[in-house]
């Protein structure tokens, strides 16, 4: 039997994260609202207000949930990570007072699973504590979508690697305290073994920021996304994540639950998306009553509950999965790129209908649908695009079907009827 209640101790704390989010976590979001702050640790007033919070959340034994005990997270299992990050998904700062905010999170999980036992204690404790950020570096400005082409290098000198190249989207590069670059050592290895993980802490000489980079919305020159250009920056073979060549695959193991991560917070957002516009349809007045009497509104807000309520089921799926042991597999790897795109499409069609449903005032910079819809292009564009991932499930579905031999496909009536007909032959046969 399926089962979808959820344990009465852990719905006890989920009770106090909707209350604990609803009075102090929005409270953050709004006075606090670049949507870099909580990754800045230069405002004081920020950091001050978020201790109390922090410390607040590791008391409940909620600090870092997307990771196991062993590795320090409060190991409360993916499904049930799906029931937190949902409330935490209505918030720009839950994931930083919940220590669950990528790629920290990513990062956090690659450390564990290929990380040395210096490269735990260096890197993974504090950044599980919370005590630093960091960044994942591997887009370039000339592609990203596509991780084989990356022109990056690192080149060994004796017992040392110098990497030298530009890297740009390289999201909170300017508060990390480590950086994970993606860097080509093997350009004639095969594709998918030229490139290999390297950690650089921050302060390492050779490393430049060039410039931020920010969301549409943002000023130019301020975002926290940044390009940055590594120029003969030195580091000792013990700066390598992982083996030689496996930057890859080391790099996949972190964004299958990046992905799911990104849908769980996104069913949030999209429940309070609907609120908003359930709020909106009720109270406006036009010509012929209220919006929620005009039949095109109800379709919106119809279409976009039952379209939400189908996703959350996915994306609960995928995480029942990845508690099953079946997130790395073949067909784990398929449901994370199915989450992927549904998370992409229902947020850009739901923010795209709450903000059209306030009207003018739902274009307004005084209200945040601007910021929700660059988060909808986020979820289309970051951890590779929509159509890379519609090709990898195409091409997952393809795999083991073989061509149809004939002139008609297998579903041809005529051809299926005579096959029928020649079965029940001696049924057809007596009773005529
Ligand atoms: C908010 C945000 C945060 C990000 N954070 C990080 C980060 O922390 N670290 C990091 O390394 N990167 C990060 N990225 C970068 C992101 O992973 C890349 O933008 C993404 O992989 C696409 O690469 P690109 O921008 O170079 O687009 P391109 O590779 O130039 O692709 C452009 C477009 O072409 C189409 N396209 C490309 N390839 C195919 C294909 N095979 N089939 C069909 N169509 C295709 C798609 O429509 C795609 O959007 C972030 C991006 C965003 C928007």
């Amino acid at each position: 039997m399926v089962d979808f209640s959820i344990a009465p101790e852990f719905e006890e704390k989920l009770d106090w994260v909707r209350r604990f989010v609803a009075e102090e976590v929005e409270a953050m979001d709004l006075v606090f609202d670049q949507m870099s702050a909580p990754y800045d640790r230069k405002n004081q007033a920020a950091r001050a207000a978020l201790a109390p919070l922090q410390a607040e959340v590791k008391r409940r034994g909620l600090w870092a949930a997307h990771l196991p005990a062993h590795d320090g997270g409060a190991g409360v299992g993916q499904v049930n990570l799906l029931y937190l990050n949902e409330i935490l998904g209505r918030t720009d700062w839950g994931p930083v007072v919940f220590g669950c905010q990528g790629p920290d999170s990513g990062n956090s999980e690659i450390l564990a699973a290929f990380g040395t036992p210096e490269q735990k204690a260096r890197y993974l404790r504090p950044l599980v504590a919370g005590e630093v950020y960091s960044c994942f570096s591997m887009t370039e400005p000339t592609g990203g979508a596509d991780p084989t082409r990356l022109r990056t290098r690192a080149v060994q000198d004796g017992d040392h690697w110098v990497i030298t190249g530009d890297k740009w989207y390289a999201s909170h590069a300017q508060y990390a305290d480590f950086i994970i670059v993606a860097a080509v050592t093997d350009p004639d290895a095969q594709p998918h073994q030229r490139n290999t993980l390297f950690i650089v802490p921050r302060d390492t000489p050779g490393l430049e920021i060039v410039r931020e980079v920010g969301f549409f919305g943002e000023p130019e020159g301020v975002g926290g996304h940044p390009y940055i250009r590594f120029d003969g920056l030195r580091l000792p073979d013990s700066a390598r994540l992982g083996g030689r060549g496996q930057g890859f695959a080391v790099a996949q193991a972190r964004l299958g639950g990046g992905r799911i991560h990104h849908a769980m917070r996104a069913i949030g957002l999209c429940q309070q998306l609907i609120d908003m516009m359930t709020e909106r349809a009720v109270s406006r007045e036009v010509a012929g009553g209220r919006l929620i009497d005009l039949q095109s509104v109800q379709n919106d807000l119809a279409s976009s509950a039952i379209a939400l309520r189908q996703f959350r089921l996915q994306v609960l799926h995928a995480a029942w999965m990845f508690d099953a042991g079946l997130g790395h597999g073949r067909e784990g790897r398929l449901a994370v790129a199915m989450v992927k795109v549904a998370t992409a499409d229902i947020t850009k069609d739901i923010v795209w209908k709450a903000m059209h449903l306030h009207g003018a005032l739902g274009a307004s910079n005084e209200m945040a649908f601007g910021k929700y819809l660059g988060l909808a292009a986020m979820f289309g564009i970051a951890d590779g695009p929509t159509e890379v991932h519609l090709a990898s499930v195409a091409k997952a579905l393809a795999r083991d079907v073989e061509p149809h031999v004939g002139f008609f496909p297998s579903g041809h009536l005529p051809s299926r009827r005579a096959a029928a007909r020649a079965k029940l032959a001696s049924y057809l046969e007596a009773a005529a």
